[in-house]
């Protein structure tokens, strides 16, 4: 996996060359942000929809605005934080990601997180759930934290999408979201304590 580059942008546009992802050949352009977040705090939701693909940018359209909302209610702005998805491309019609194209974006992904270096890892949904909490169950799981073997805490919450279809769902992503206020506040010594080397990370990402 190749991870020395100078800015994200590099990185994106890489691995937006060297990629095996069948997506690439249906959508408009890869998704991605190329400013890493001052707050350390990394949101991943599962791939881009049609906003996005004309765009460029991650959650930029409904679920976007809804997730902007929700960071507003515990003082952050989106300039603070980083978004990425999962799949890098939109898949037709907003169909899930298979899991081929889940996999052929993975080095991205982690190539990706290894120059973030996130101090958290808020998951927004099913499928970014998976990667870092494979034993995890949205339903049950959403508004608790975790640790990932490289040591780096993750959050799981529902994906802001699923609040538009389900209006039910809205007050319960904004009680997560003082959970995760909470969480981040006591967040600095228990990252200190966990968190595994540069090295050990790349090797645990790309398990
Ligand atoms: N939904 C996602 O999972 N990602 C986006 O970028 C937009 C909507």
């Amino acid at each position: 996996m190749k991870t020395d580059f100078d800015s994200l942008k590099d990185l994106h546009q890489y691995y937006a060359v060297h990629n095996t992802c069948a997506l690439k050949t249906v959508a408009t352009q890869p998704v991605y942000e190329i400013e890493p977040p001052s707050s350390g705090i990394l949101f991943i939701g599962e791939a881009p929809g049609r906003n996005e693909d004309q765009q460029g940018r991650p959650f930029v359209g409904a679920a976007g605005k809804f997730l902007d909302e929700l960071l507003h209610t515990i003082d952050l702005t989106r300039d603070q934080v980083y978004v990425t998805n999962v799949v890098k491309y939109r898949p037709p019609n907003n169909r899930d990601p298979k899991e081929d194209e889940k996999k052929d974006c993975r080095v991205w992904l982690n190539s990706e997180l290894l120059f973030v270096k996130p101090k958290v890892i808020v998951t927004l949904g099913r499928h970014a759930m998976e990667k870092f909490v494979p034993e995890g169950k949205i339903s049950t799981d959403h508004g608790q934290d975790f640790t990932h073997p490289t040591g780096i805490p993750v959050f799981a919450m529902y994906h802001p999408a699923a609040a538009l279809y389900n209006p039910n769902l809205k007050d319960t992503m904004k009680e997560d979201f003082k959970k995760l206020k909470e969480f981040l506040k006591g967040l600095e010594t228990k990252t200190k304590k966990n968190r595994k080397k540069n090295e050990a990370i790349d090797e645990i990402l790309d398990m």
